[in-house]
């Protein structure tokens, strides 16, 4: 017997028959002798409808009322998982964020789940109980409805198996695992069987959408083993104790499975990236903390950076890049400290995609950047700017030449499927 957690995605959850589909699932995976508790999401593009009707009743909406609307999603799909296992025969009953509670800290819309009281909700596991709890909610220490930020129903996944101790937290979704890139651009892209959490970490951040990053880094903290699988099957399919999906693993776990390592694990694309650029900013030390200080206290992240080399009158010019959806704001703030900073113009371009590649084949590995600047280079793809980690190299390129550059990467670091049908 295991104690499991499973978390179902919006796609998953929309609709009377695939919430039929979700729940024979579960109760398959109680019939296997384990004990169950379901986090659930919101039934797909709900949660973007209730944030429309914020907008549209205050646009100046307060946070703290904006996550009672928004919750509302996963409290519906919880309790008809719930009606629909029982219909089943199976005793079930839902827990809803406050109920349990699970503990966050008071930030509205972005909140951190700090604690989970789970002593009832085990008690009631152990008794036959299936558990179904709304993701994405919690409680503030002020007693008010919270929600982790978008796409948190994965992290309230992971944080309730933190808390019982699961042995596996299983993420459904609607696809069957994580692929070296996205196969909708790669026909040959290939299901990893297994990811380290490092990788899933950065290939998460760099536009990989199948988990949220928050969920991702704290699996990794709290050695919460986490599958990635589909709930798109039917009844013949195999086990999820039979790990069909993708694993996420530790560093030594992957160590042991070396077999299918390799120096790039995956391609990651992400096109919601914005470039700045700042003409003749004086080459003097402090002028480049005048650009990212307002930045950074306006919370915007800046993720690839450029100072180009010093002109004769002492002049440079700074590139980096911001979320697409904090350009407006950005430039409007640096056009604020135009004469503290003492740039000339701000050129924008939205027309461009992050491509990242990573693998922590890499660390000890030398030539992945230089394969990847060749493989582009080859193609005639210019790269604008250049960012590293440990275990990723991104490059920032013309947008329209994203699925050409992923597939050529793609087929360079020796990724492509052998026997797909060509
Ligand atoms: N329903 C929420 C959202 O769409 C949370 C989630 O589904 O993970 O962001
Ligand atoms: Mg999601």
């Amino acid at each position: 017997m295991a104690r499991i957690v499973m978390k179902f995605g919006g796609t998953s959850m929309a609709g009377t028959e695939r919430i039929r589909r979700v729940a024979s699932i579960v109760r398959r995976q109680q019939a296997a002798g384990h004990e169950v508790a379901v986090v659930v999401s919101a039934m797909a593009g709900e949660t973007d409808r209730l944030v429309n009707f914020c907008r549209e009743a205050n646009p100046l909406y307060d946070p703290a009322e904006y996550d009672v609307v928004v919750a509302s999603g996963e409290q519906v799909t919880s309790g008809l998982l719930a009606l629909t296992l029982q219909a089943m025969g199976c005793k079930a009953r839902s827990w809803l964020g406050w109920q349990m509670p699970i503990h966050t800290v008071e930030a509205h819309a972005k909140a951190r789940v700090t604690a989970i009281d789970s002593d009832a909700l085990v008690a009631s596991m152990q008794a036959g109980e299936i558990a179904v709890i709304p993701g994405f909610q919690g409680l503030s220490a002020d007693n008010r409805i919270t929600t982790l930020g978008r796409g948190g129903s994965d992290t309230s996944a992971v944080a309730v198996a933190a808390a019982i101790g699961a042995d596996r937290c299983d993420i459904y979704t609607d696809v069957d695992g994580v692929y070296t890139t996205d196969p909708r651009i790669v026909s040959r892209a290939r299901k990893l069987n297994h990811v380290t959490y490092e990788e899933m970490l950065e290939l998460a951040s760099v536009g990989a959408k199948v988990l949220q990053t928050r969920s991702v880094s704290l699996a990794m903290k709290e050695n919460v083993r986490v599958q990635v699988l589909s709930s798109f099957i039917g009844d013949d399919a195999v086990p999820a104790d039979e790990l069909p999906g993708t694993m996420i693993v530790s560093d030594e776990e992957m160590e042991g499975l070396d077999m299918e390592r390799q120096l790039v694990t995956g391609i990651a694309l992400d096109k919601n990236e914005a470039k700045l650029i700042l003409t003749r900013v004086p080459d003097r030390p402090g002028a480049v903390s005048t650009i990212f200080a307002p930045l950074a206290d306006a919370s915007i992240n800046v993720d690839m950076i450029i100072q180009n080399v010093g002109r004769d009158k002492g002049e440079t010019d700074v590139t980096f890049t911001v979320p697409l959806a904090d350009l407006a704001r950005a430039q409007a703030l640096l056009e604020d400290k135009r004469d503290e900073i003492g740039f000339n113009r701000i050129i924008t371009d939205s027309d461009v995609a992050k491509i990242s590649v990573v693998g922590v084949g890499m660390k000890s590995h030398a030539g992945v950047a230089a394969t990847m600047f060749k493989a582009l280079a080859d193609r005639g793809i210019n790269i604008q700017a250049i960012s590293t980690s440990e275990i990723k190299v991104s490059v920032l390129i013309e947008e329209a030449e994203t699925e050409l550059a992923v597939r050529v990467l793609h087929t360079a670091y020796g990724l492509d499927a052998e026997d797909e049908a060509a």
